[in-house]
């Protein structure tokens, strides 16, 4: 395994994170919801900590509520907690007043069965909640919960505009952020350029989503396909794409939320493998021609940033099964808002009225 030091706390951390939040369930491995393979997802876990692994990511909301109590009963006992850095976040859209968080943090140390938590976020912030957050008290309870111990370092994930990331990561003296990134949103939200800034001021970076939700790993493309083919060395698309990420020097760590065997050591293999600028400029090269196309196919991938809508239209549903959406045509309320926020580019308003 491969360790980076992170910026501002100093510990030192697998390059690859165990994301606890598609865990393998007894309805399939897709649904990810309450319903855990508990002693299956405890077993992989603690396969990928004897394999070097010493991150495990989860949140309150993960598993529709499950992932924190499972972890609690299943993965920190046995000499466990001690070997990971454990990471989970206050749910912000639960907060209203003060006593929301300190209540909302107790119950994750119950639910934990921890006393502390090593790295503690804000989750999905962006720049409407960190205004509501920040107004709310929450620099003082950060404060106090660092004072007493009860989390040893803190940060924030991020879901919102380049600004409000600089603006955010300026307001307070943070430990580390999370971020979405991976080989077609690396101007996407806060992207290349927020990380290069939080890395500017000694803010460590953990990198989530590297796999744009596995739809980097399957059914890749014919053009994406034949430029890794291409390639004198034989690697999958999932290995191109945790490669790219990890040859970032600014980035700590990155989440992959696995759930088979085969797939967590394949990624431990990946992160022993991965140094910083270890890609060759014809690497680097040919993954700038994947990413373009990507991005010239304009085509949905599901990926689910467009949404909310407030029409409510189920924008990734209707962009693959146009035939059965003569509805969210008559819905859209041509505000252009998903627009600006679909990485692809898709004129969505104007494949709806496609639809049907
Ligand atoms: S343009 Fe239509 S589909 Fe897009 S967010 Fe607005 S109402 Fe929803
Ligand atoms: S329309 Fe764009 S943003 Fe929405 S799910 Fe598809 S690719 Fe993602």
């Amino acid at each position: 395994m491969q360790y980076r030091t992170m910026p501002g706390t100093g510990d030192k951390i697998s390059v690859l994170g165990f994301g606890c939040m598609r865990l393998p369930t007894e309805s399939g491995s897709k649904s990810y919801g309450a319903d855990i393979l508990k002693e299956e997802a405890a077993r992989q876990i603690h396969l990928a900590i004897d394999g070097g692994v010493n991150y495990l990511d989860t949140a309150q909301p993960y598993h529709e509520g499950n992932s924190e109590s499972f972890l609690g009963d299943y993965v920190l006992k046995d000499g466990y907690r001690e070997k990971v850095y454990l990471a989970t976040k206050l749910p912000c859209w639960l907060i209203n007043t003060y006593e929301d968080m300190e209540y909302q943090f107790s119950q994750q140390l119950k639910r934990l069965r921890v006393d502390y938590i090593d790295y503690y976020m804000l989750h999905a912030l962006d720049g409407k909640v960190w205004d509501k957050m920040y107004s709310l008290g929450v620099t003082d309870f950060m404060d106090s919960l660092l004072k007493d111990g009860r989390i040893r370092h803190i940060g924030f994930s991020f879901h919102g505009i380049l600004e409000d990331f600089k603006r955010i990561t300026d307001a307070y003296n943070w430990n580390f952020t999370q971020v979405q990134y991976n080989i077609i949103d690396e101007y996407f939200q806060a992207g290349i350029d927020g990380i290069k800034y939080a890395h500017a001021k000694n803010i460590g970076v953990i990198v989530m989503e590297p796999l744009r939700g596995g739809s980097l790993a399957e059914d890749i493309p014919d053009d994406v396909q034949n430029l890794y083919s291409s390639a004198p060395v034989r690697r999958t698309p999932a290995e191109w794409a945790l490669r790219w990420v990890l040859n970032r020097p600014e980035v700590t760590l990155l989440l992959s939320g696995m759930n088979s065997q085969e797939n967590i050591l394949e990624n431990i293999r990946v992160a022993s493998e991965a140094y910083p600028d270890s890609l060759s400029e014809n690497e680097v090269r040919m993954i700038e021609e994947v990413r373009k196309c990507y991005l010239s196919h304009g085509k949905c991938t599901e990926c689910g940033y467009c949404m909310p809508c407030p029409a409510g239209i189920d924008i990734p549903d209707a962009m693959k099964n146009p035939d059965k959406n003569i509805k969210a045509a008559g819905l859209c309320l041509d505000c252009g808002v998903c627009e600006t926020k679909c990485p692809q580019g898709i004129k969505i308003r104007e494949m709806l009225k496609k639809c049907g």
